[in-house]
């Protein structure tokens, strides 16, 4: 059953400006229902091969050569269009991925957003004169890899198209995209409307296929100068690897196991909202996912009666029906959270209901709060990427301390205090790469950098700091006597 709202063929691969069809087609699955949705392209190592080489035509020529404020209108008049489309992309997105629409909705409306913050940037990204003798003069010119690939994931597809090919585009380069196999239908939809914006030929390539097939190839292809991954750690390593062979620089975000500490001083009532959306967002498929819910001993009960309640208060249902919790991405994905959980099914201290109307093909799994566990236990270290998170008590500062920074991640965190001085000890101590005070934004906003340390991955994209990442440097010493 071809997906009703689609208004382009699916099955298409764009490169050069062209969409050509595949020698071969892959499923799109509604994980509401595990109905088929539409086919898309099984792009190979040749599509590939081909998109870089249009890439490198469109950097050295048309997108290369148009001036930064032009790249900029560009941009802008694309976060028009997104935002104008906005709603058939969510509704797009929600059928893909499964995720609830007005998720769905806040993720297209970022897409536009990222496309107006970089078409603002790109003519505001500069270098700096260097102080030195008086007989020289000295600059730095800030200036596109060239081509950068792209391999995105299928929890934030919009999202993360936005800040990383968003941010590529605004500082010059052109960008082969490999979306997941399951989720390509925005990445298509946005290449449709970068078209209709004037982005030019081969400044935007787009290959969806299988990880170790195109994903694999575009890593690998020595015409690639920077790569840009969202994903698993075991995968963030083999596209590292793949960048060393040729050189080329590379920014990873592998996901986290982020803590939320909340002290006995903390104002719960604001709290409790963003303690349980963290987690369950998305069904807990995101990589900022607060898994982790540290708690003061004095109010452990408090917090997790609350919590507790608010579980078994959750909606779940089909993504269309704008439910609190949609299905989970796939088969495969829910077989692995309901592993974790059989790690330990004594932990579980409350669950959402599961509706018994729920579609029997949709991969649903109704979230989960877990307790008295101990901060070593795999469900308290180890990446769930499913809608379940884990209270872990402490009592002391320096004890809540070792806790948060005590897994081989660094994502995010927040903390939950009343008292200035302990938010400023504890953002100065806390391993990650953002970290927040009486709140919490499942990654922040589309202005603040993002990025990990540890297993998290390195690198930054969001904010302006992602422009730096998207170019070199490049330094210029004039002798003039
Ligand atoms: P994944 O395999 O790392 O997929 C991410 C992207 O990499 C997809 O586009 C995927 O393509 C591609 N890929 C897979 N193998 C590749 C290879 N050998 N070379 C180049 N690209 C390759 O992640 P997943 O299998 O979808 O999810 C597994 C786990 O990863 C999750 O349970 C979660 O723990 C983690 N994850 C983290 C994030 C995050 O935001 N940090 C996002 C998604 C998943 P295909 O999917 O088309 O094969
Ligand atoms: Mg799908």
């Amino acid at each position: 059953m071809p997906c009703p709202e689609l208004w382009f063929d699916p099955a298409r691969i764009l490169i050069a400006g062209r969409w050509l069809p595949a020698d071969e087609t892959l499923p799109a699955e509604d994980p509401s229902t595990g109905a088929p949705l539409a086919r898309i392209a099984r792009g190979s190592a040749g599509d590939i091969d081909a998109a870089v080489t249009a890439a490198r035509a469109a950097a050295a020529g048309d997108w290369g050569r148009t001036a930064p404020a032009d790249r900029g209108r560009v941009l802008a008049r694309l976060g028009r269009l997104v935002a104008d489309r906005a709603e058939a992309m969510a509704r797009i997105e929600a059928a893909d991925v499964g995720k609830p629409l007005s998720q769905a909705r806040a993720d297209a409306l970022a897409l536009a957003r990222y496309c107006e913050f970089y078409g603002g940037a790109a003519d505001k990204l500069m270098g700096q004169t260097i102080p030195y003798p008086a007989d020289h003069t000295v600059y730095t010119l800030r200036e596109p890899h060239g081509v950068t690939g792209h391999v995105v994931p299928w929890n934030y597809p919009m999202q993360i198209i936005g800040r990383s090919v968003g941010a590529a585009l605004a500082a010059g380069n052109a960008c082969v995209l490999k979306p997941a196999e399951e989720a390509s239908l925005t990445a298509l939809a946005f290449a449709r409307l970068a078209q209709e914006a004037g982005l030019p030929p081969g400044a935007l390539n787009v290959v969806p296929g299988l990880g170790p097939e195109a994903g694999a190839a575009l890593a690998a292809h020595p015409g690639v100068d920077h790569l840009s991954f969202t994903g698993s750690v075991g995968v963030g390593v083999q596209i590292q690897a793949a960048a060393a062979a040729n050189i080329v620089p590379v920014t990873l975000e592998l996901g986290g196991k982020s803590p939320q500490i909340v002290f006995a001083d903390a104002d719960l009532d604001r709290a409790l909202p963003f303690l349980v959306r963290a987690g369950i967002q998305n069904a807990g498929q995101t990589c900022s996912a607060a898994s982790r819910i540290l708690v003061q001993r004095a109010v452990l009960d408090q917090v997790t009666d609350r919590m507790a309640a608010a579980y078994r208060a959750l909606r779940l249902g089909r993504a269309m029906d704008d439910p609190d919790v949609g299905p989970l991405i796939s088969a495969r994905q829910r077989a692995m959270v309901q592993g974790f959980l059989d790690l330990a099914p004594d932990a579980v201290l409350a669950r959402a209901p599961l509706p018994a109307d729920l579609p029997p093909g949709g991969h649903y799994l109704a979230p989960a709060l877990l307790g008295g566990l101990g901060p070593d236990h795999s469900l308290a270290q180890d990446e769930i990427f499913g809608p379940v998170q884990v209270i872990l008590p402490f009592d002391t500062e320096d004890e809540a301390l070792a806790i948060a920074n005590g897994t081989a991640y660094g994502l995010v965190a927040a903390v939950w205090t009343a008292d200035g001085a302990r938010q400023m000890r504890m953002a100065r101590h806390l391993r990650a790469g953002q970290v927040f005070l009486n709140s919490y934004g499942a990654g922040g906003g589309v202005e603040l950098p993002f990025g990990g340390t540890g297993r998290s991955g390195h690198g930054r994209e969001k904010g302006f700091e992602a422009l730096y990442g998207f170019t070199r440097l490049k330094t210029v010493a004039a002798w003039h006597g």
